[in-house]
C-alpha cells in the first residue's frame, strides 16, 4: 500500500505532549516525543510518507476520497480517521478570556512558564494527575481541585502523586470563576457540601477535565453520536465502505497509547483487506 500520514503541525498528537510514558509495552521511562520518534521512523522504514499539514476539508461522497490540506488536494482509496480528541472546557467566560494568559491545557508545553509559581489543576482523572506531576517539576505548589472526594486516576499515577509534597488537593469543590483581568490571579471556588465560596490565589489554571472527539470535519458525511463520536461497526468500520476510525475516536473508555495502537492495527488490516477485495492495490 502507498500510505500518506497527515499529521497536522504536531506529529504524535497527545503522546507528543506527554512527559513520561509508563505503560506502553516494551517502552520504559522514555518521553512521549521519544516514543513518537520511534513510531514515525518505523513507519517511514515501511514506506509511509508524513505530511505535517492539517486536513481542512474532506469529501467522502465519491471515490477516491478527497482531502484538502496546505492548499493541495490529496486522494485516497481508503482512509483511516484518527483525529483524536480536543480538551473539554468548563464553559466559563473567564476561561476563554484568559486562555493563554494563565489558563492552559498542557503541562509539557507550558510548565516552564510556571517555575516557582502556584498552579491549580482542575479534574481528578488520569490527565489531571499526570499533568499535576509534570507541573510539580517546575511549580512551587500544585493544587488539584476536584469536584469529587477522591481521584479516579490509575493507581500508578496516584501513588506517584501522593509521594510528591508539592501537590495538594481540594476535594468536593467546583470552580465558579477564574479571576484576573489580563492574567490569571486566582480561582473562585465553591465547596459542594457547604456551599461556601472562597478564593484560591494562583498564577495558572490547567484544565484537565477530559476530552471530546475531534470530528467536526466529518459532520454531515459520517454518522456521529450525540457526543460527536463517529458511529462504527466491528469497532473500526464507519458507515462508508473503505473509511475506518481508530484511536481515541472509537474509544470512549480506555484511551491509552496501547489501545489506540490496537485499533489502528485493526483499521489498517481492514483497509488492506478492502483494497485487496476492490482491485488493483491502490493508494
Ligand atoms: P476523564 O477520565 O474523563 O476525567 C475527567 C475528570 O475531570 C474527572 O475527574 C471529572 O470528574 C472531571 N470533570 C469533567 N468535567 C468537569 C467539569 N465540568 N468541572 C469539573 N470537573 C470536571 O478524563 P482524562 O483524565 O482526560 O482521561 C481521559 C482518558 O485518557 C482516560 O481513559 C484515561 O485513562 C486516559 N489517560 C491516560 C493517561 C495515562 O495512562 N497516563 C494519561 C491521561 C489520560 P467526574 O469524575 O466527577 O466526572
Amino acid at each position: 500500500m502507498k500510505t500518506l500520514v497527515m499529521t497536522g503541525p504536531m506529529v504524535g498528537g497527545q503522546i507528543a505532549l506527554t512527559y513520561q510514558i509508563d505503560n506502553y509495552p516494551g517502552f520504559s521511562g522514555g518521553t512521549g516525543p521519544d516514543l513518537v520518534g520511534i513510531m514515525k521512523k518505523q513507519a517511514e522504514e515501511f514506506g509511509a510518507e508524513f505530511l505535517e499539514h492539517s486536513a481542512t476539508k474532506v469529501d467522502l461522497s465519491e471515490r477516491p476520497f478527497r482531502v484538502h490540506a496546505g492548499g493541495e488536494e490529496y486522494t485516497g482509496r481508503t482512509m483511516i480517521i484518527a483525529t483524536g480528541s480536543l480538551n473539554r472546557k468548563l464553559g466559563l467566560e473567564s476561561e476563554e478570556r484568559l486562555m493563554g494568559r494563565g489558563v492552559f491545557v498542557c503541562a509539557t508545553c507550558d510548565a516552564l512558564l510556571y517555575e516557582g509559581k502556584k498552579v491549580v489543576v482542575i479534574g481528578g482523572g488520569d490527565s489531571a494527575v499526570q499533568e499535576a506531576l509534570d507541573l510539580a517539576n517546575f511549580a512551587s505548589e500544585v493544587f488539584v481541585v476536584h469536584r469529587r472526594g477522591r481521584l479516579t486516576a490509575c493507581r500508578c499515577l496516584v501513588d506517584r502523586a501522593k509521594k510528591n509534597d508539592r501537590i495538594k488537593y481540594v476535594w468536593n469543590t467546583e470552580v465558579q470563576e477564574i479571576l484576573g483581568e489580563s492574567r490569571v490571579e486566582g480561582v473562585r471556588l465553591r465547596d459542594k457540601a457547604s456551599g461556601e465560596e472562597w478564593t484560591l490565589e494562583c498564577d495558572g489554571v490547567l484544565l484537565a477535565i477530559g476530552w471530546d472527539p475531534n470530528t467536526s470535519l466529518f459532520r454531515g458525511q459520517l454518522e456521529l453520536d450525540e457526543r460527536g463520536y463517529i458511529i462504527s461497526e466491528n469497532e473500526v468500520e464507519t458507515g462508508v465502505e473503505g473509511v475506518y476510525v481508530a484511536g481515541d475516536l472509537n474509544d470512549r473508555r480506555y484511551r491509552q497509547v496501547v489501545t489506540a495502537c490496537s485499533s489502528g492495527c485493526k483499521a489498517a488490516l481492514e483497509a488492506e483487506r478492502y483494497l485487496a477485495e476492490h482491485g488493483d492495490g491502490g493508494s
